[in-house]
């Protein structure tokens, strides 16, 4: 079956496109191509058009510039046959049945036998597209769906045929899944697939009970998204992002494809609010506004719709009781009255398809997940409602109880046993929720043992073959004392009789870095003992991370940002999940890093063997990160940026991170020995005026404020070794105490205690 080495991608569209740019972010060439435009004479020029659009998008398509190089362009006329030396071909051209079929029968003559063709159709069956097709073709076909935009979104979907061959279906999958960093869920072959199919029918009923209870789309929002496990754009927030217009549309092609009987029909009504806001250019945030506006003539005031008149209106805030599901739905008045309608509908519907859409419960939940970003499935919303519950007021309601519904009885469709996750078969029996081969997660370790080691922010787990697993546990994985106590428990467990450790965890931010608010309250009694102890204490637990005699792999995903940041460059290694955000970031808000980062970054930069000889290149290049406060965009980002070395590593799938991290730091355990101390070669004070010219030089433009100026310099003392001189050699131990010396001087600043407190507020930077 051999590995996908190559794809062709066909349609540089939004998605294909999009998924042009996540293959190269694979680091596998790509062959991107669109038809001859009918004007010019670039006869190229969509494709390379796409290509120079994604590089200016934001969010970024590519996770770094250089990836776009992976990609080259084309058109259907010229280089078709080129298709030949691909391993895979994705067509992801306009979504119109005769044009992809016609593409099929000109790709059935060019490519070679055994390449995998897919299409990225939304909505059309897999029988119709390969109509008129050969057998040969047939077998190396199938659908795979992906959801914009490519590399953000989780979820791909794949349908296969009956003739489908199995062998070419698992090579897609597994690149899919490992190099494209996917989940790849199996759906079956009927309209709109699992995501959409649920997710349209989910937007529908909320749209009319909205209309219909007269609320306000922010009392929608904020009784539909948060409360749901919905993300807090809500639904109508959502359909502003995705584009109204595409509503009616998704509309047209299910009600003309889905069967007859089904739900979404009696869902369906004229929608004149919709229909006029399209024709009027409302179309979303593409557009000039949907149901949400800035409106731009009065201050950019955020406003929204009023569903019944159509006008805008200031936004108004909604409050919604904290409740559970079950006390949520059975609220009196429009709120639970909204939170019913919404669940009531769209969980039967999801349950009423299992079986149709996807094998079993654990392929809708996931691809609702991962496709919609919702935090629960359809099935774990039914298992907080309580099953037999939920089908109790169906039938009070006297509305259908659907089969699997009945099927499950009181018993609830996830459950955990013998300390595995456990769903509810259409059989009536429970199967374990399998895991695609080497995928390994905390959240299934934690089922089958309890922590070796916790306290109230972190926690230490066996995750086998002698591996320790090092988690964060506190709100935000916010580092404090009691991080840096556990960690100097856990260095001494491990080193006696574990083999290697992995700083890991599956929280959606590896962690932002220390915990501001326990420094800003210190500050603000005048603790700055307590200060001092927070400081040394982080550096001692970090080098005793360092030289620990066992070693240790730290994966991120996420942002990993100050102490974080330092506690991935601490680590013998780094295993990176792709969309890791790294960055030392402490001068932001006033400060340098203190727990040992600055040594360590210009220790990676002088050893990284990229820059010309002397001290001064690696404490510019230092100085320049730092003192702006980067932040790397992604994992390749954060290896142009030298917080990840060239022998770290990238996982694209966040499900292999840990696997990935653990195979890494078992490698390493043969021979190990700790790291020697480095011995730094710094400029001094002559180096320090330097980086202050250059600080100007930003400051003089504007880009740098009064105390911008003031911090860097502080940065600037610590990165140029304070009054060390020229021929002198800087110990660790020396650089640790003008990291802290620099640090316990800023943090009594009035003005870094007014970015500390702008941050805690609103997660933005005060630039004062
Ligand atoms: P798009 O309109 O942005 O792009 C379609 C591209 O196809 C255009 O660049 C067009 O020039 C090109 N094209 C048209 N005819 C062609 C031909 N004969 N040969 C080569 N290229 C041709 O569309 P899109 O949103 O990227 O959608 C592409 C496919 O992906 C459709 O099947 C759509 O249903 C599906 N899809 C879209 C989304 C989404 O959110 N937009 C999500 C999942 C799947």
């Amino acid at each position: 079956m051999g590995a996908v080495r190559k794809v062709c991608v066909i349609g540089a569209g939004t998605m294909g496109a999009g998924i042009a740019a996540q293959v190269a972010n694979a680091g596998v060439p790509v062959l991107l191509l669109d038809i001859v435009p009918k004007e010019g004479s670039n006869r190229n020029a969509i494709a390379e058009g796409a290509v120079a659009k994604m590089l200016k998008a934001d969010p970024a398509p590519f996770m770094s510039k250089a990836a776009a190089k992976l990609i080259e362009t084309g058109n259907i006329d010229d280089d078709l046959g080129r298709v030949a030396e691909c391993d895979w071909i994705v067509e992801a051209i306009i979504e119109r049945l005769d044009i992809k079929q016609g593409l099929y029968e000109k790709l059935e003559k060019v490519r070679k036998p055994g390449t995998a063709v897919s299409s990225n159709t939304s909505t059309i069956p897999l029988a119709k597209l390969v109509e008129g097709r050969s057998d040969a073709f047939a077998a190396d076909f199938m659908i795979t769906h992906f959801f914009n935009p490519p590399r953000y979104m989780r979820l791909l979907e794949r349908v296969t045929g009956p003739k489908t061959d199995r062998a070419t279906a698992a090579k897609v999958a597994d690149f899919g899944d490992r190099a494209l960093g996917k989940r790849v869920v199996a759906a079956k072959d009927t309209p709109g697939f699992i995501a959409n199919r649920i997710g349209t029918y989910w937007m529908l009923v909320a749209y009319n009970a909205a209309s219909d209870l007269g609320l306000t789309v922010e009392e929608a929002d904020a009784i539909g998204g948060r409360p749901m496990g919905v993300p807090k754009t809500g639904i109508f927030g959502l359909i502003d992002l995705v584009g109204i217009d595409l509503m009616p549309l998704l509309l047209k092609s299910l009600g003309s494809t889905l069967p007859e009987g089904d739900a979404f029909h009696a869902a369906v009504r004229p929608m004149p609010l919709v229909d006029r806001m399209i024709a009027d250019g409302y179309t979303g945030r593409k557009g000039k506004g949907g149901f949400y506006r800035l409106n731009r003539e009065a201050g950019k005031r955020k406003e929204a719709i009023d569903l019944a008149t159509g006008d805008y209106r200031p936004v108004i805030k909604a409050d919604v009781p904290r409740a559970a599901l079950p006390q949520l739905v059975a609220l009196p008045g429009k709120t639970g009255q909204f939170a019913w309608a919404v669940l009531g509908q769209l969980l039967a519907y999801a349950a009423d398809l299992v079986g149709t859409i996807a094998d079993d419960v654990v392929a809708i939940d996931d691809a609702m997940k991962l496709g919609y970003n919702w935090k629960y499935g359809p099935f774990e919303l039914i298992d907080q409602l309580g099953p037999a519950a939920f089908a109790q007021r169906l039938a009070d309601e006297g509305r259908p109880v659907p089969t699997i519904l009945k099927t499950a009885g009181d018993r609830s469709f996830y459950r955990v046993e013998g300390g595995k996750r456990q769903y509810l078969g259409l059989d009536g029996a429970y199967h374990d929720v399998v895991r695609p081969e080497g995928v390994l997660l905390l959240e299934d370790v934690k089922l089958a043992a309890k922590p070796i080691l916790k306290n109230g922010s972190a926690a230490l787990w066996d995750i086998g073959d002698g591996v320790a697993c090092f988690e964060f546990t506190s709100k935000m994985n916010a580092l404090d004392g009691d991080t840096l106590k556990l960690l100097g428990q856990a260095i001494e467990h491990v080193g006696k009789g574990m083999k290697a450790l992995v700083v890991y965890n599956e929280g959606s931010n590896f962690s932002a870095g220390a915990n501001l608010g326990l420094a800003l309250f210190a500050v603000n009694i005048a603790a700055w003992g307590e200060i001092e102890k927070l400081v040394a204490g982080g550096q001692q637990a970090y080098k005793a991370l360092k030289y620990a005699p066992f070693p240790v792999v730290s994966a991120p995903s996420g942002l990993a940002l100050g102490g974080g940041c330092e506690i991935l460059l601490h680590s013998d290694a780094i295993q990176a999940h792709a969309e890791s955000y790294i960055g030392l970031v402490e001068c932001g808000v006033g400060l340098v890093p203190g727990w040992g980062g600055c040594g360590e970054y210009i220790d990676r930069w002088v050893k990284s063997g990229l820059l010309p000889k002397g001290p001064m290149p690696a404490v510019a290049k230092a100085f320049e990160t730092i003192s702006t406060a980067t932040v790397a965009k992604s994992a390749a980002e954060a290896k142009e940026l030298m917080f990840l070395r060239r022998d770290d590593a990238i996982t694209m799938n966040r499900d292999r991170l840990l696997a990935d991290a653990k195979a890494k730091a078992l490698a390493l355990v043969d021979g190990y020995q700790p790291p020697r101390p480095p011995e730094f070669r710094l400029p001094g004070p002559s180096g320090r005026v330097a980086l202050a010219m250059a600080a100007e030089g930003f400051h003089k433009r504007g880009m740098a404020t009064d105390y911008d100026m003031v911090v860097s310099d502080a940065l600037a003392g610590v990165l140029t070794g304070g009054d060390t001189d020229l021929v002198d050699v800087v110990a660790e131990e020396q650089m640790l105490a003008l990291e802290r010396a620099a640090f316990l001087e800023r943090v009594r600043d009035p003005r870094t205690v007014a970015r500390v407190e702008t941050m805690l507020e609103t997660g933005k930077p005060l630039r004062n």
